[in-house]
């Protein structure tokens, strides 16, 4: 089976320890409205066409194990240096799992570190196969409120919650990471949300980031229009990084 992705980046350093090679998996079942790789989110290849430049193009493509296998080894000399490896991205990977699992397979054979940046809202058998053989885990935390992420993501909190204590039972997560959107994650009651769900679960590290507009040109060249939000203000910033320290966690500030 081939395994559907949209771009394979080397040399990425953002996306779990050490130099990585972060796969971008094609397919996602929630709609962030602030998602910003639009171009991930449906399964489907999608054409586009840049509007500044012109250029066409179609975004996803399928590629072979074996073939996704050369591309990761590729860096496999880095990954050694400083405990790198590979990171699965998206989209949502998890929903690809079973189409990845030779590559897993092989890369623990070769004892390739592997990662996985999920937001963990899919069946609980995707979430036991890749305990079988992913070493880290990055979980997002976005809106608790069910009703709200239900509406406006389109997920399901009960099922993301039974997902985390499945997780914390038979592996660990090794980083929460946290979008910050003042019309949703930052709202009171999500904050409170979020710290309750950080006193309950652990992680190795907290990690928070401003959303950002740099996906507008990506929103229009599939023709869609990119939710406008307000700017996050430092002073946010910085409030719900002292209530996560205060958890006496390990907290950081990243831009992705
Ligand atoms: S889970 Fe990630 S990829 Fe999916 S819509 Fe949300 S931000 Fe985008």
């Amino acid at each position: 089976m081939k395994v559907r992705v949209t771009n394979i980046q080397r040399f990425s350093l953002n996306d779990g320890p050490g130099i990585r090679t972060t796969v971008f998996l094609k397919g996602c079942n929630l709609k962030c409205p602030w998602c910003a790789n639009p171009e991930n989110i449906d399964f489907n290849k999608n054409e586009y066409v840049n509007n500044n430049t012109g250029e066409q193009g179609i975004f996803g493509y399928d590629i072979e194990p074996e073939k996704l296998l050369q591309e990761i080894r590729k860096d496999k000399s880095y990954y050694q240096v400083n405990q790198g490896g590979v990171t699965f991205s998206g989209g949502e990977p998890l929903l690809q799992i079973q189409a990845l699992e030779p590559v897993l397979k092989k890369l623990k054979e070769e004892n390739i570190n592997m990662c996985i940046e999920t937001a963990l809202q899919v069946p609980n058998e995707l979430v036991e196969l890749a305990i079988s053989y992913i070493d880290e885990f990055i979980v997002d935390i976005k809106i608790l409120d069910k009703e709200e992420n239900q509406k406006v993501l389109n997920g399901n909190v009960e099922l993301y919650e039974k997902n985390l204590q499945l997780l914390t039972k038979k592996a660990q997560v090794d980083i929460f990471r946290i979008p910050l959107v003042n019309e949703y994650t930052l709202k009171e009651k999500n904050v409170e949300k979020i710290l309750e769900l950080l006193k309950k679960y652990k992680s190795n590290k907290v990690e928070i980031f401003k959303i950002h507009n740099l996906a507008e040109s990506k929103y229009a060249s599939l023709g869609k229009t990119m939710t406008k939000f307000t700017p996050v203000e430092d002073g946010k910033v910085q409030e719900l990084y002292k209530k996560i320290k205060q958890l006496n966690r390990e907290v950081e500030i990243i831009k992705i």
